[in-house]
C-alpha cells in the first residue's frame, strides 16, 4: 500500500550522498526561473516528507519535544514562495518537458503539498473515535463527504485494531492469520464472527443509511468523468474495456483449479492457509525482518545501504494499514545523487509467512522509490498505482514458489499449494475490485448481495448475505477504487516477471544482478515517463492477462 491520508517521520543527520550510478536522467532545464523554482520545490518536498514521516512515527510535538509546529510554519512559508515563483513562469516559453514539469509541480502544490496545520491534541488523541454518528447527517457539514470518509475510516481503524475474542484483544490481520492455523472449525467460526464490529464500523447493519452506502451514493452523485480506478488502470496500459472480462477470466481460471463444493468463509481462510501452516513456524518475529533483508540482499538490493527505514512495532494510534512513503527523495545535489529515505510503516506482533509476504511487498515499494533518478518535479510515485503495486510484488510473490521456500526456509510445499497461497489473496482482491466496480456503477445495490454473489460464483464460498464480511479492507473506505490497483497490478507483475525471466533469467533463488538490471528499466522514472510507455517498452508490447493465466494454470 502507498499514500495513506497522513504520513509521518523522524529527523536525520547529514543526508547520505552516494555516487551517481549509471547515467542520471537529469534533464536540467535551461529556463533559469524554472530551475530556481524547482530547486525550492525540492526543498519543500524535503520538509514535507520529513514532517510526514515524523508524524507517522508518533512524534507530534504535543507530548514530546519534536518541533513539528516550527517545521509546519517553515513548510507553509516555503510553499507560498514556491507557489509565487511557479505562478510567475510563462509556460509558453518552455520546452515540452519543462512545461510538463511545471504543471506537475503546480498540481502537487494544490494536492499532496497543500498547506499544513500543526497537529493538535484533539486530532492525535488515541481515545476511540465517536462512532455513534449518523452518516447522512455528516453530509450536511462543510466538506461533508470528506468528514464522513474520515470518520468512517477512523472508526474502521479503531475497530480493526481492537477485535475482542474471549479475553483477548487482537487486530484484524492477526485474526485472519490465526484462521489459517486453527484446526477446530468451531473456533474458526468464532474467530471470524469476532470481526463483526469491524464490518459494522464500515457498513452498520447494511441498511441504506450505513456509512459505506451513504459514502457510495454521495461519491457517485458528485462523480464527474470516468471512475478514478479506471483512470489509474488505463495509465498502466490496461484498457478499461478489457478489464472486467480479464478479471473474470482470472476468477474462472481459479474456479476451475479448485473443488466445486461450497465452503464457509472461515474455512476458506483455513484451506488457503495450508502453505502458511506448514512454513510459518520457520519464521519467528525476529527472523521476519532478517529474512526480508537477506532476500533483498541476495537480489542486489541492500536495504540498509539503500537507507530504508522500518517502523514495524505495534503502537496505539498507528495507521491500520501497512504502507511505504518517502522520508526523503533521491535528489541530485552538488554533482552527486543524495540517497532517498524510504519509510515503511506496518505492525507485526508475530512472524509467519503472511507477514513476511507483506513485509517483502512493502520493501518492494521501498527499493523501487530508492532507485528513482529524475528531476525534482518528477521524483514521485509513477502515474499508475497498479504499476506501483505490481512492482511491490516483484519479489514478494516468490514466497509461494517451492524453490524459494526450499532456499530460504529449508522446507517447501507442493506447487499446487504454493499457487493456491499465491493466488488466494489475489483472487480475493479481484473479487473486491469487481465488487467496488459494481457498487460504483450502481450505488443503490445491496453490497452484501453483490459480495456474496461474487464469492459464491467464483470462489465457491457459501453465501452469508446477513454478514458484511467484505467490509474489512480500509481502502474501501479511505481510497475507493484502490482495490482495482491490486487486481490489475497482479496481471501486470505476472507479465513483468515472465518478461524478466525471458530477458534476464531466473531470480527465484537469488541473483545479485537483479536490482541493478531492473532499476534503470522500471524503477528510475518516477513521473518522468508515463507508466504505460515504461511498461510497454519493457514487455515489448501491450499488457495482456496471458502471463497470469499461464501462471495460475501451472501444474
Ligand atoms: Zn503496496
Amino acid at each position: 500500500m502507498i499514500r495513506p491520508s497522513t504520513r509521518l517521520t523522524r529527523l536525520l543527520g547529514a543526508p547520505l550522498v552516494i555516487a551517481c550510478a549509471g547515467r542520471p536522467s537529469l534533464h536540467t532545464t535551461s529556463a533559469p526561473g524554472l530551475a530556481a523554482a524547482e530547486s525550492l520545490y525540492a526543498d519543500l518536498r524535503d520538509i514535507r516528507d520529513h514532517i510526514d514521516v515524523t508524524l507517522a512515527s508518533g512524534h507530534t510535538g504535543i507530548n514530546d519535544a519534536t518541533p513539528v509546529a516550527a517545521w509546519v510554519e517553515n513548510h507553509n512559508t516555503l510553499r507560498r514562495s514556491v507557489a509565487a515563483r511557479l505562478a510567475e513562469i510563462d509556460s509558453a516559453y518552455l520546452e515540452v518537458e519543462d512545461g510538463r514539469a511545471l504543471s506537475v509541480m503546480r498540481r502537487a502544490l494544490v494536492g499532496d503539498l497543500d498547506s499544513l496545520v500543526p497537529p493538535t491534541a484533539v486530532a492525535v488523541a488515541s481515545a476511540p473515535p465517536n462512532c455513534a454518528y449518523e452518516a447522512q447527517e455528516m453530509l450536511g457539514l462543510p466538506k461533508g463527504l470528506d468528514s464522513l470518509r474520515a470518520r468512517a475510516y477512523a472508526c474502521y481503524g479503531w475497530a480493526q485494531s481492537h477485535v475482542v475474542v474471549g479475553a483477548d484483544t487482537l487486530d484484524r490481520l492477526t485474526i485472519l492469520g490465526t484462521l489459517g492455523r486453527t484446526a477446530d472449525p468451531a473456533r474458526r467460526r468464532q474467530l471470524f464472527l469476532a470481526l463483526e464490529p469491524v464490518w459494522r464500523s464500515v457498513n452498520g447493519d447494511n441498511r441504506a443509511i450505513s456509512p459505506y452506502r451513504v459514502l457510495g451514493a454521495e461519491t457517485h452523485r458528485q462523480q464527474k468523468g470516468p471512475l478514478p480506478s479506471l483512470v489509474q488502470v488505463s495509465a498502466s496500459g490496461v484498457s478499461p474495456d478489457s478489464l472486467e472480462p480479464w478479471l473474470l477470466a482470472m476468477l474462472e481460471t481459479w474456479r476451475k483449479a479448485g473443488p466445486d463444493s461450497l465452503i464457509e468463509p472461515w474455512n476458506w481462510y483455513y484451506r488457503m492457509g495450508e502453505a502458511s501452516r506448514v512454513l510459518s513456524g520457520r519464521i519467528s518475529r525476529e527472523r521476519l525482518t532478517q529474512l526480508n533483508a537477506t532476500v533483498y540482499r541476495s537480489l542486489g538490493a541492500d536495504v540498509e545501504k539503500l537507507g530504508i527505514h522500518y517502523d514495524v512495532e505495534p503502537r496505539e494510534g498507528k495507521t491500520p494499514v501497512a504502507y511505504t512513503t518517502f522520508g526523503a527523495r533521491p535528489r541530485f545535489m552538488n554533482g552527486a545523487w543524495r540517497q532517498g529515505e524510504p519509510w515503511i510503516f506496518a505492525t507485526y506482533r508475530t512472524g509467519g509467512l503472511d507477514n513476511l509476504s507483506e513485509l517483502l511487498h512493502e520493501t518492494g515499494h521501498a527499493v523501487h522509490i530508492a532507485a528513482i533518478r529524475t528531476r525534482p518535479a518528477f521524483a514521485d510515485w509513477p502515474d499508475s498505482d497498479p504499476f506501483t503495486e505490481a512492482l511491490a510484488d516483484f519479489v514478494a510473490l516468490e514466497v509461494t514458489e517451492p524453490a524459494w521456500q526450499h532456499q530460504w526456509l529449508g522446507d517447501s510445499v507442493p506447487l499446487s499449494q504454493g499457487l493456491r497461497a499465491r493466488y488466494s489473496g489475489i483472487v480475493m482482491d479481484v473479487a473486491w475490485a469487481l465488487f467496488e466496480m459494481r457498487m460504483q456503477r450502481d450505488p443503490a445495490a445491496d453490497p452484501n448481495q453483490v459480495w456474496t454473489t461474487l464469492t459464491r460464483d467464483y470462489l465457491r464460498i457459501r453465501p452469508h448475505p446477513e454478514l458484511s464480511w467484505w467490509a474489512m479492507r480500509g481502502q474501501l473506505v479511505h481510497a475507493p477504487g484502490y482495490m482495482m490497483n491490486y487486481a490489475a497490478g497482479a496481471m501486470l507483475i505476472a507479465a513483468i516477471r515472465a518478461r524478466t525471466r525471458e530477458l534476464h533469467g531466473q531470480f527465484t533463488t537469488g541473483d545479485r544482478t537483479w536490482y541493478g538490471w531492473i532499476a534503470p528499466r522500471l524503477f528510475r522514472y518516477g513521473q518522468e515517463r508515463p507508466s504505460r510507455q515504461v511498461i510497454e517498452e519493457f514487455l515489448g508490447g501491450p499488457v495482456t492477462p496471458a502471463a497470469i493465466l499461464a501462471d495460475m494454470g501451472r501444474r
